[in-house]
């Protein structure tokens, strides 16, 4: 049997969290598919630390905040910070269940539009037809390899950082990570905690500062833009470059301070300015790795710490069905309109694919409060 709905809402994690409240507080009916902050729980590591702090809550009406959750608990963010994955975890299970949310457990395999309806097929044989749908699909579908390295490496030597969160495999191993930005300094830490005999970061660029990065100037941007969504589009291009240099510098010059000990260690060497130039698959399950400064190293595995690049094709129930042809792109991102509102008419997309249209900050908590305020009042 096929299940009616105005409003499809796929996606459970922070960005479709934050949109189900708000829907909720204002009585808008609809359905919301998708395992709750799944992305956190299975594809990072178990003991990371979140490079937000407490201002980043979820909550579009500023009640179940991080702050609220502390004083439950007798707790301030200075005992808290930096926010462990686990902290971050407890206070989205906790929102939750504060504000009686309950998304289905499932996944949308296909999304068809016909009659000007949507169509969706679910993983547990059910369907549901909605008038409108927002994807909040987050990052699974993006994970970026760079094109020389896809084959460069034996098939199973090699992992995205998004699939190599349990280190235990690695335990004695030698380890040569590609990328040199915060996810591939954390891995490294994270690894060698775990016992592997060796680590080695090779990346093209200087070694990022050990500084805190300062987001507080983000806040008062994304409070604005709930009453003008389309700040972000109508800058020039040299104003967007500005707003994109300075998320870069905080996110991605600068390495959290607490990495510092943690990776100051015998075991672990970088190797700045190079980049890998050839593998040799030994017959022992060896890789002979050569860098771009000759430099030869015997590694076990490989771990691409090299981010994520948006590209809504690679979006399964997307490609599955009829609407890939449908939403107009431009470098991969859905071109939306200020409601978030992609070509295809009552059909939005928020975080990350959002992040071309209305900034870098969509591609982080920071912004779950504004989408929901902005595309909940046009719904
Ligand atoms: C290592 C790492 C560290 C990070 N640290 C931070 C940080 O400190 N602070 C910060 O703000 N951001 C951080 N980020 C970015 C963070 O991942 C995003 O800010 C956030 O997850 C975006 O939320 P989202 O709801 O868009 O996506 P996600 O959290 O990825 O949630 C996506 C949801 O969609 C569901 N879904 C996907 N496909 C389907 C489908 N076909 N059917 C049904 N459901 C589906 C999933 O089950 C999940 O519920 C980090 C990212 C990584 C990789």
């Amino acid at each position: 049997m096929k299940e009616k709905t105005p409003l499809l809402v796929v996606g459970a994690g922070p960005f479709g969290l934050s949109l189900a409240t708000y829907l909720k507080h204002k009585n808008i009916e609809h359905i919301q598919v998708g395992y709750s902050m799944d992305y956190w729980k299975n594809h990072m590591p178990k003991d990371m630390y979140l490079r937000s702090a407490c201002d980043w809550h979820l909550d579009a009406v500023n009640e179940d905040t991080i702050m609220k959750y502390l004083e439950s608990q007798n707790l301030k963010p200075a005992d808290v910070e930096p926010l462990t994955l686990d902290f971050y975890l407890g206070y989205a299970k906790w929102f939750q269940s504060q504000k009686r949310l309950a998304p289905r457990p499932a996944w949308v395999k296909t999304l068809n539009r016909a009659d000007d309806s949507f169509h969706a097929v679910l993983d547990d044989g059910s369907e549901i037809e909605a008038q409108k749908v927002v994807l909040a699909v987050g990052l699974r579908y993006f994970k970026n390899i760079p094109e020389e390295y896809k084959t460069l490496f034996p098939e199973d030597t090699f992992h995205h950082t998004a699939e190599l969160v349990d280190f235990s495999m690695l335990k004695d191993k030698r380890v040569l990570i590609v990328g040199g930005r915060q996810s591939a300094f954390e891995w490294a830490a994270l690894i060698h905690e775990q016992g592997a005999k060796e680590i080695h970061l090779t990346y093209r660029h200087d070694t990022p500062a050990f500084e805190p990065s300062e987001w507080a100037w983000v806040n008062p941007i994304l409070g604005d833009m709930v009453n003008q969504p389309a700040w972000f589009r109508n800058l020039s291009q040299e104003e967007k470059d500005q707003v994109g240099k300075r998320m870069w510098a905080e996110g991605r010059l600068k390495l959290e301070p607490w990495l510092v000990k943690r990776i100051s260690k015998d075991t672990i060497t970088t190797h700045p300015h190079t980049h890998v130039t050839q593998c040799k698959d030994l017959s022992s399950r060896e890789l002979q790795i050569t860098l771009s400064d000759n430099a030869t190293l015997m590694i076990d595995h490989v771990v691409m710490a090299t981010g994520y690049k948006m590209d809504i094709t690679r979006i399964p129930l997307l490609a599955n069905g009829n609407l890939v042809d449908q939403i107009s792109t431009k470098n991969g991102f859905p071109i939306l309109d200020e409601g978030f509102q992609s070509s295809v008419p009552n059909l939005y997309f928020t975080g990350f694919p959002a992040a071309q249209d209305f900034g870098p900050f969509f591609g982080f908590t920071s912004a779950v409060r504004t989408s929901a305020l902005v595309i909940g009042s046009r719904l």
